[in-house]
């Protein structure tokens, strides 16, 4: 073959590429077409029986040299393009998404103005176990000029046989140490039920990592007027999170922060992989602040203060970690809470030349 026929028949596949390219982004303009018409019809987007129907013609019209198998593999894959991208646009318009609002969402509660761009700072105990235990740590918070204080009353732990909190007298306990040190609540609820009675209590509702999922209650924080932190679930993708948290604004509750709290891997040096790109891909795709829970990611004292600098380097908007008076009797998470000489260094260093 000369090198003069290989070039004309290039040319021709070059071509040919170009309307396949033509004729393939004429076809997704009408599909997106079609999917706007069903939307005002309120009719499901996608179509089985029309994509059989559509398949069938296609190979009764084939006469090779591809067989029916791959002609079908082919054209199954234009149509899940198809499909693809009208899921896509549809994310896009997510609430939570910041191309539906390009400005930072900031959360207001006693004073702090979470999302900012400056860092806002969550300490307390990991569960609340007495009044004396919980007004040790909120002076200590109150000392840094700090304005919250978090506290488990209801624990969702993975044992049933492992301490389950104190409940609504946790919550009662924790009011009125944060009161006596003007501070806001931050506390987590696992009961839609309980949801009505606990908003006395607390400022800001926590939803965990157990519970990202949990439909009804995010559901029911969406419903309540209160701020809702909401914590990434153990194997959550981001997209699941943002879901999650869109659960949650859908109902008129647009006051929300994220917590990346680290994610199950393979890797057992630490108890979660923190997911530190996490923070700066929430961010752009979404226009709610973002908290970094150092404790519950790392699940190691020696990692809280270089995995805190990480997150506010990369843009966190805050970090939440543990404090205990005295961790090695603590409740739960003995191993990762800070004790309050811990936590004046750790904050200092944090904080240093801020
Ligand atoms: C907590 O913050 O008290 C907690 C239980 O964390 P997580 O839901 O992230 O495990
Ligand atoms: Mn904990």
């Amino acid at each position: 073959m000369s090198n003069n026929e290989l070039d004309q028949l290039r040319s021709r596949v070059d071509e040919i590429n170009l309307k396949l390219l033509d004729n393939i982004n004429e076809r997704a303009r009408l599909v997106q077409e079609i999917g706007r018409v069903k939307e005002k019809q309120g009719t499901s987007r996608f179509d089985p029986v029309r994509e059989r129907d559509m398949l069938n013609t296609i190979i009764d019209h084939n006469d090779g040299p591809f067989d029916n198998t791959t002609i079908e593999h082919i054209f199954k894959e234009v149509f899940k393009a198809g499909l693809d991208l009208l899921q896509d646009s549809h994310r896009k318009e997510l609430l939570v998404s910041r191309k539906k609002k390009p400005t930072d969402t900031i959360v207001n509660v006693n004073g702090e103005e979470i999302g900012d761009g400056t860092p806002h700072f969550i300490f307390g105990p990991c569960a609340v176990e007495s009044y004396d235990q919980v007004f040790e740590v909120a002076r200590a918070i109150r000392e840094k000029g700090l304005n919250l204080i978090r506290g488990g009353a209801f624990k969702p732990r993975t044992s049933p046989y492992d301490f389950q909190g104190l409940g609504m007298e946790g919550l009662k306990i924790l009011r009125k140490a944060a009161d006596e040190n003007n501070l806001a609540v931050v506390s987590e609820i696992v009961n839609p039920a309980d949801i009505e009675a606990a908003i006395e209590y607390v400022d800001i509702i926590q939803i965990g990592a157990r519970n990202m999922q949990n439909f009804e209650l995010l559901k029911a924080a969406g419903a309540a007027r209160k701020p809702v932190l909401l914590k990434r679930g153990l194997s959550a993708t981001l997209e699941e999170f943002m879901n999650a948290a869109e659960y949650i604004i859908s109902q008129g509750n647009g006051d929300i922060i994220l917590c990346e709290r680290g994610i199950r891997t393979y890797e057992r040096a630490t108890r979660n992989t923190l997911d530190i790109s996490a923070v700066p891909i929430l961010k752009q795709e979404t226009h709610l602040p973002v908290f970094v829970d150092v404790t519950h990611s790392t699940g190691r004292r020696d990692l809280l203060l270089p995995a805190a600098k990480a997150a506010l380097a990369i843009g966190a908007d805050g970090v939440m970690a543990e404090v205990h008076p005295d961790p090695a009797v603590a409740l739960s998470d003995a191993a990762q809470q800070m004790n309050l000489e811990q936590f004046d260094h750790f904050f200092s260093e944090l904080t240093r030349g801020k």
